[in-house]
């Protein structure tokens, strides 16, 4: 029964978009009208007498007579499908995350572009996360089980976990060289970990048990490579005020360019954010 509301409701979100945005020039349009009436004009001229060509990606402004790029220097910087983003940011906007598959079918792009698109909008939502919780990664082991870059060949995608488990122990035996001098094997320890998630406090526990839901359900198994990118989307759709509708846009919109290589070259650390869900 849950599951036939809750996607009754996704089947209400995809049809409004559907609805409003049917094409990339659809998209350019709406993305102007969102900076018309946030009254961002760019130039800095203080009479707001602009026009807009329909399916253009600039603007411009009368008073100057120049033409301003709106995604030009923007997370959104030379996006080719337009249309696929805005639906990618309405989804989050309405507090749903789904899977980069599922966003391909719907939006009819290729699975590798709906992968640069929530890896681009999460990396955008890590920046803004706030100073938080941070805990290991190994809590979240039974969801990685995918392959990424950083995994060694032969192994099983969890060895990740192990040796970033390692490499953090040798930073600890560094600090604390006397005191933890029988701490130094190279063998992770496991039940150390155990026992911090076991001491953590209730709303913590939790937000670990949603999100650990959320990826069975929708993603199946992440890398752990990318797990700091699905905790922050999970942040996204779990905190509605933080991110009501527009945000998300908002702050694609005020982010530096993303380019693939550092899409690429992004490695959760050991100890990974996890904001929790507010109460
Ligand atoms: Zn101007």
């Amino acid at each position: 029964m849950a599951n036939i509301v809750v996607d009754s409701r996704f089947d209400e979100v995809w049809s409004a978009f559907q609805r409003d945005i049917k094409s990339d020039d659809d998209a350019a349009d709406a993305l102007y009208q969102s900076f018309f009436e946030s009254n961002q004009t760019i130039c800095g001229c203080s009479v707001l007498n602009t026009s807009h060509k329909r399916g253009a990606r600039f603007f411009t402004c009368h008073s100057c007579r120049a033409d301003f790029w709106f995604t030009s220097g923007t997370a959104l910087d030379g996006v080719v499908r337009l249309r696929a983003w805005l639906a990618a940011i309405f989804f989050k906007d309405h507090g749903f995350a789904i899977s980069a598959a599922r966003l391909a079918r719907l939006v009819d792009v290729a699975p590798s572009t709906a992968q640069n698109i929530h890896k681009t909008l999460a990396l955008v939502i890590c920046d803004e996360m706030p100073e938080t919780e941070t805990v290991s990664a190994s809590w979240f082991s039974q969801v990685i089980f995918k392959r990424s870059r950083q995994t060694p060949a032969e192994c099983h995608p969890r060895v990740e976990l192990l040796e970033q488990v390692t490499a953090h122990a040798r930073v600890l035996s560094s600090e604390y060289p006397l005191d933890h001098a029988e701490d130094r094997s190279a063998e992770p320890n496991s039940s150390e970990i155990v026992r911090d998630f076991s001491l953590a406090p209730p709303n913590l526990k939790l937000a670990v048990a949603q999100f650990l839901g959320l990826i069975s359900n929708e993603f199946h198994g992440i890398s752990k490579k990318c797990l700091q990118l699905y905790l922050a989307s999970f942040w996204c759709t779990v905190d509605r005020s933080r991110w009501a509708p527009g945000a998300l846009l908002k702050a694609c919109l005020s982010h530096a360019p993303i380019r693939y290589q550092q899409i690429l070259n992004f490695v959760s650390p050991a100890r990974v954010m996890i904001v929790l869900p507010p109460p």
